[in-house]
């Protein structure tokens, strides 16, 4: 089995999402205007305690990023326990046809 983590970095388990927040300047036109002002919030699950973290613009798209490698990391684990099963009884099974044929020679 390849390892495909090592081309699956950065990664990631959370939720991305983006708020729109109002400031706390005075008169600010944005806020006035009610657009207010975007921001990215990370939501992550750290020891079955929900955290949530402000990430910088520059950031998202590599936390974008890291979000899908993370999917795709979780999806080869839900794989990983059926394919080393697989890969077991396929030895074993070679290593029995191999003991029979030795037995009967
Ligand atoms: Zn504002």
């Amino acid at each position: 089995m390849e390892n495909p983590a090592k081309n699956l970095w950065p990664a990631l388990k959370g939720s991305l999402a983006k708020v729109y927040k109002p400031c706390i300047r005075k008169n600010c036109a944005l806020c006035e205007r009610g657009d207010k002002h975007p921001a990215w919030i990370l939501t992550v699950s750290q020891k079955g305690h929900r955290r949530c973290f402000y990430v910088p613009e520059e950031l998202v798209p590599i936390i974008q990023l890291a979000i899908q490698n993370g999917r795709k990391i979780e999806e080869w684990l839900g794989n990983a326990g059926p394919e080393i099963i697989k890969a077991f009884r396929h030895q074993r099974d070679n290593a029995d046809n191999k003991k029979k044929r030795a037995a009967k020679s």
